[in-house]
């Protein structure tokens, strides 16, 4: 996480932040919502690292280089439980409770949750999170990290504090991103809106290079049937580790940046233009719960009517 960038692209977010550590008054729980892409993970365990920080900047930040911020950083304290299933229910709000309650406070005495991807959370899983809302511990406090805060329960809502963040600055993203990676990679993961962090974290897992191929391969032969059926049968497949939320989504970006970058060169405009609507059709589904395979298959049906 860089600070310095945090206050630039996130200026209302940092100065929230600022003035509640300067004060030593958060809130008792924390609704940060904004793209997949806007760094809301970094911002969310630098306010961890803040908490207990014994260095922190003017700005009430932690120092991100003590013992204390690279155990944090490193998910071994007790005090913190990051749950980021991508669809939390009931029991994973009954198991934070247990571990909060087996465990004894480290030193400092505050604990902290973060639940990531809440606007995806079953029902359950909220009314179970709002009866922990309800009764909240001097010490314990909460980050809810969503897309949406629509699809989140307004009763859940009224007991956060929102804060709403924008996607990362373009330039700054692709100049860094050159550095460890190729042009086009870097233009495709800026232009979709990465952060750095999450998306030097992407290009280091393997899954990347072999989504990036397919998207391209996909994008080539986008007129034909097999173009589908090498997806379905070689790429999300049910229950694969690479058929998650995640992965479609930045399968689906690559299509989107392909498209747009017009690298295929038979379609026409118009066809063109319909394809993308489709594509940000898709992802806008994909905010919400739902069959992940199902959708695809709907996707590239749609598109093939197009190409015909
Ligand atoms: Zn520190």
């Amino acid at each position: 996480m860089d600070k310095e960038q945090f206050k630039k692209t996130q200026p209302i977010v940092y100065k929230t932040l600022s003035n509640a550590l300067k004060r030593g008054h958060l809130a008792h729980a924390y609704m940060f919502a904004g793209p997949k892409s806007a760094s809301v993970q970094e911002v969310a365990l630098l306010l961890i690292q803040s908490v207990f920080c014994p260095h922190r900047d003017k700005d009430g930040f932690a120092c991100m280089e003590c013992e204390s911020c690279k155990r944090y950083a490193a998910n071994e304290s007790v005090d913190v439980q990051w749950v980021d299933k991508e669809r939390i229910k009931k029991q994973d709000i009954l198991d934070l409770q247990e571990r909060f309650s087996a465990t004894a406070k480290e030193k400092g005495g505050k604990r902290i949750y973060v639940l990531e991807n809440f606007d995806q959370a079953t029902p359950d899983s909220s009314n179970a999170l709002l009866k922990f809302l309800e009764e909240p511990g001097e010490d314990l406090f909460g980050i809810l990290l969503v897309e949406n805060p629509n699809n989140t329960l307004t009763t859940i809502q009224s007991r956060c504090q929102l804060l709403q963040f924008r996607a990362g600055s373009y330039r700054y993203v692709k100049n860094k991103l050159e550095n460890i990676t190729n042009e086009e990679n870097a233009d495709m993961l800026a232009r979709s809106g990465y952060s750095y962090e999450k998306a030097k974290q992407l290009i280091e897992d393997e899954t990347f290079e072999i989504l990036r191929d397919s998207a391209k391969q996909y994008v080539k032969n986008i007129h034909s049937l097999r173009a589908v059926y090498f997806m379905q049968r070689n790429v999300f497949v049910a229950k694969s580790d690479i058929t998650t939320k995640e992965w479609v989504r930045l399968w689906i970006l690559w299509v989107l940046y392909l498209i747009r970058q017009k690298e295929q060169t038979e379609l026409s405009f118009e066809q063109n233009n319909k394809i993308v609507s489709i594509l940000i059709e898709t992802l806008d589904l994909l905010a919400r719960p739902v069959d992940l395979l199902l959708c695809l298959d709907k996707m590239y049906a749609s598109i093939l009517k197009v190409c015909r």
